[in-house]
């Protein structure tokens, strides 16, 4: 898998691209993101748009990179109703209103995504896990090849969780969300905000745990 990241402007998520032609998250600052994925990808090569979750600062490029793409447009089905809501969907906060179209493909867990095959000829995908807590559809994508966890605002590096106190939060689920990423072996930790961890991020992730069985019991 190849993985690049573009740096956020402001409150922006980080906006990840695999193989130059699928995105996880797409940030909200259009005049940021757009000449930033142009400068890794033809927008128009963009195939799939994959959301973690519905948040504003995660979706709002989401329409400009489909319109200019085609690309279709992914996001587990508990958030997907989100997407179109200006105070659900966190836009209000960014003092904006959503212009995301509905999804096209709705995931409920368990999902293998193919993004084509490595340098060794081997197919690779991203397995859809769903982590409800921040939002009651957040997902993360786990590629295990490289053992690299896509983590949206579930977890951040150095032990981060994110915030469960929204409308669309379920924070009863939470810690159990965040014990099911300390199943799998992750190296490389690519969280929604803040810088990624490369290299032995499982202990980020049990650190993670201990903090929302803290502040989620
Ligand atoms: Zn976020
Ligand atoms: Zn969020």
């Amino acid at each position: 898998m190849e993985l690049e990241m573009i740096m956020p402007a402001y409150y922006d998520s980080n906006v990840y691209v695999i193989n130059k032609k699928i995105i996880i998250d797409t940030g909200m600052t259009a005049d940021h993101v757009l000449p930033n994925l142009e400068k890794i990808a033809p927008i128009e090569n963009i195939e799939l748009i994959i959301l973690t979750h519905t948040h504003y600062d995660h979706s709002g490029c989401a329409d400009e990179i489909m319109n200019r793409s085609g690309a279709k447009l992914a996001i587990h089905e508990a958030d997907a109703s989100f997407l179109e809501d200006d105070d659900l969907s966190g836009a209000l906060n960014f003092g904006s209103r959503t212009t995301c179209p509905p999804a096209n493909i709705l995931y409920q867990g368990g999902e293998k995504i193919p993004i084509g095959p490595n340098e060794n000829g081997e197919e690779e995908y991203l397995e859809v896990i769903h982590t409800p807590g921040h939002t009651v559809g957040c997902i993360c994508l786990y590629e295990k090849n490289s053992k690299t966890l896509i983590s949206g605002d579930t977890v951040f590096s150095e032990g981060g969780i994110g915030r469960t106190d929204f409308k669309i939060s379920a924070p009863e689920k939470m810690t159990a969300s965040v014990r099911k990423l300390t199943e799998l072996d992750v190296e490389n930790l690519c969280p929604g905000h803040g810088r990624p961890t490369i290299g032995n991020a499982n202990r980020s992730i049990e650190l993670s745990e201990m903090m929302s069985s803290r502040m989620n019991p």
